[in-house]
């Protein structure tokens, strides 16, 4: 039995904690999958690099309205794909050989493979290769392991071939039609990619409208542009999966009764779950909340003594943002014990990377009603400010919701051209206190830039 003063479990957020302060410590880092976890490998990196060449094959459905007629010559899958994991693999690798090889490391072992509670800051680690199990136990433990693709229970499905968003990236050839299955936004996403490619594209989804956790607003939005795309099939229950040919067909159960859908290949995107579960961290004395995320406090400690846990294993928000800065708090708590800090979840911002792109934070209107907040809120379209004549945008809209008596934010809700940019200032307006007024009249707004569609939602709130 090996026992260290530290014990890292997963290499995504997890692998950042180490600098050079942690020279004096001996410590495991634990990981089964590919080094850099899942924002790197399959998550936000990959997706977003696919996103940017989507955006550049849906140009000559958009350009010949402003009188640019151009076409799309092609889309050579296999050389977008070769790109993005040509250079996302090698990063990857170079990671794991610095913390297995370089002196710098000299205090850090890697175990490659599954780590498992076994009681208190005791685990065993069942490595990739198959050599005999490892004991372990440690001082302190961060638990930095994840989430995983929900694989929802609908009879037939493992015996097709489906994909998640941990294999969809890297298919062999594009195929000419696919089932996503989900309305989030990895679903909203890949839609976007593979539409954007070519495919065929067919949305089921279980509730009347895509992206229902946006502000009503943007989520209906998004829908009535997405049936123009896509072929969506909303209230919709997956009841029965099976072989068609090389491809698959699912039967479904909506409002007008059964109907069944067929395509070349499934994507399925309904959900994401924390991997609690699978490290059995109740051996360990970790409690976790009914969605199975573990249990922290402020500090991000666990229910146990001496685990701290971060990122997608412990937060609800699932975006490596806030699993970055959770990295940060707990580096410091694990550095500087007697004067621990606390994790900051105010203003926690996301953006949806479909087409048009959306980007929020704080609360939706629906959430301000529901918690009784005092409030109002104002819209400004893109077609209503000069770069968006320019685009000739007629669908984006900026909202933004203040507290009427201050004019302080509580909440800003963007779908358009560039949104998870364009709603940057309003995250360090509400992170920073600053009103509504103060911030529309006490800069300048670049004319005629995008950000003046928020110059102009916040001019707009009829604050008191
Ligand atoms: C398709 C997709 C797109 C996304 N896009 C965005 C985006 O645009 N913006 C954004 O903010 N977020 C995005 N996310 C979410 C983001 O990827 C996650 O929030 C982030 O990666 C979480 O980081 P983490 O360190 O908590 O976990 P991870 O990066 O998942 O790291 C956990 C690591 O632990 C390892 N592990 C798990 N269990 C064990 C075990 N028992 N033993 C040993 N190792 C284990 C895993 O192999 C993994 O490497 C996306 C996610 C997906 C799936």
């Amino acid at each position: 039995m090996a026992h260290y003063d530290l014990v890292i479990i997963g290499t995504g957020s997890g692998n950042s904690l180490l600098d050079p302060r942690f020279a004096g410590l001996r410590v495991a880092l634990v990981e089964r999958g590919v080094f850099g976890g899942t924002c790197l490998n399959v998550g936000c990196i990959p997706t977003k690099m696919f996103v940017h060449a989507a955006d550049l094959a849906a140009v000559p459905s958009t350009s010949s309205r402003l009188g640019v007629d151009t076409t799309l010559d092609g889309v050579r899958w296999t050389d977008v794909r070769d790109r993005i994991f040509g250079r996302i693999d090698p990063i990857a690798a170079g990671g794991r050989e610095y913390r297995q090889q370089h002196p710098d490391n000299a205090n850090v072992t890697v175990y490659l493979g599954s780590a498992r509670f076994t009681g208190p800051r005791a685990l065993t680690v069942t490595p990739n290769d198959g050599s005999p199990v490892e004991e372990l136990t440690a001082d302190r433990v961060v638990l930095a392991a994840g989430g995983r693709a929900v694989v929802p229970d609908i009879p037939g499905l493992t015996e097709v071939d489906f994909h998640t968003s941990d294999t969809v990236m890297r298919l062999d050839e594009l195929p000419r039609s696919m089932v996503i299955l989900g309305g989030g936004f990895v679903a909203a996403e890949f839609a976007h990619v593979f539409s954007a490619f070519g495919v065929a594209v067919t949305v089921v989804n279980r509730s009347d409208r895509l992206l229902r956790a946006e502000d009503r607003d943007v989520s209906l939005r998004f829908t009535e542009l997405a049936r123009e795309r896509w072929d969506v099939r909303l209230e919709r229950k997956a009841v029965r999966v099976e072989r068609a040919g090389a491809g698959v067909r699912l039967h479904l159960e909506g409002p007008g009764g059964a109907e069944s859908v067929e395509a070349d290949s499934l994507l399925v995107a309904t959900g994401r779950v924390p991997n609690s579960d699978q490290l059995d961290v109740a051996a360990g004395g970790i409690e976790v909340a009914p969605s199975g995320h573990v249990l922290v406090d402020q500090y991000q400690r666990t229910t146990a003594e001496g685990v701290w846990a971060l990122g997608d294993i412990s937060s609800p928000y699932e975006l490596k943002h806030v699993a970055n800065h959770e990295a940060r708090v707990v580096q410091h708590n694990l550095l500087h014990p007697d004067e621990p800090i606390a994790s900051d979840h105010r203003f926690v911002p996301h953006a949806v990377f479909t087409s048009p792109q959306i980007a929020s934070v704080g609360v939706t209107e629906q959430e301000a009603e529901e918690r009784g907040l005092r409030w109002v809120s104002a819209t400004q379209a893109y077609g209503g400010i000069a770069y968006g004549w320019a685009m000739e945008d007629t669908t984006g809209f900026a909202k933004v919701i203040a507290d009427p008596d201050t004019g302080l934010l509580l909440g800003a809700h963007i779908i358009g051209p560039q949104a998870p940019t364009v709603i940057q200032p309003l995250i360090q307006a509400m992170s920073f206190g600053l009103d509504a007024r103060s911030m529309a009249r006490g800069q300048y707004w670049i004319h005629p830039g995008m950000p003046e569609v928020v110059e102009n939602a916040l001019l707009n709130l009829p604050l008191s």
